[in-house]
């Protein structure tokens, strides 16, 4: 009864999947013509005659990933909340020393890229 919004909306993923199968499925077409008319051309042949299809697969495909994004993206928006902790400050490297500035003496914090006090470069 009141189950719709709870679940991730399968039917989407599925059409997205649809829709990029269809998609590789017309890229695919499109390039066998393009390059068997390339191939042709120099005896008198023809040009590429559904090269268009290639304007038309590649927003399918950005329409597919959409939609399988879409389709999956429910749980990550409704519990987004708890998972992104991207501080680094919980986890800080092992090996933690302060590098010391050969050119001044200046103990800098063991990532510091350039001396504090003289500007000097610390990196490696
Ligand atoms: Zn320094």
């Amino acid at each position: 009864m009141n189950d719709d919004g709870q679940k991730p909306k399968t039917w989407m993923k599925i059409l997205g999947f649809f829709v990029i199968g269809a998609a590789i499925v017309l890229i695919i077409v499109a390039a066998v013509d393009f390059f068997t008319a390339i191939a042709d051309f120099g005896i008198g042949g023809r040009g590429p005659r559904l090269f268009w299809m290639f304007f038309i697969a590649f927003p399918m495909l950005v329409a597919g990933s959409l939609l399988i994004k879409l389709g999956s993206a429910r749980k990550n928006i409704d519990g987004a909340g708890g998972n992104i902790v991207h501080t680094g400050s919980l986890s800080e490297p092992p090996n933690a020393a302060p590098k010391k500035c050969p050119y001044c003496g200046r103990l800098n914090p063991s990532d510091a890229l350039a001396c504090a006090g003289c500007g000097a470069n610390l990196d490696k």
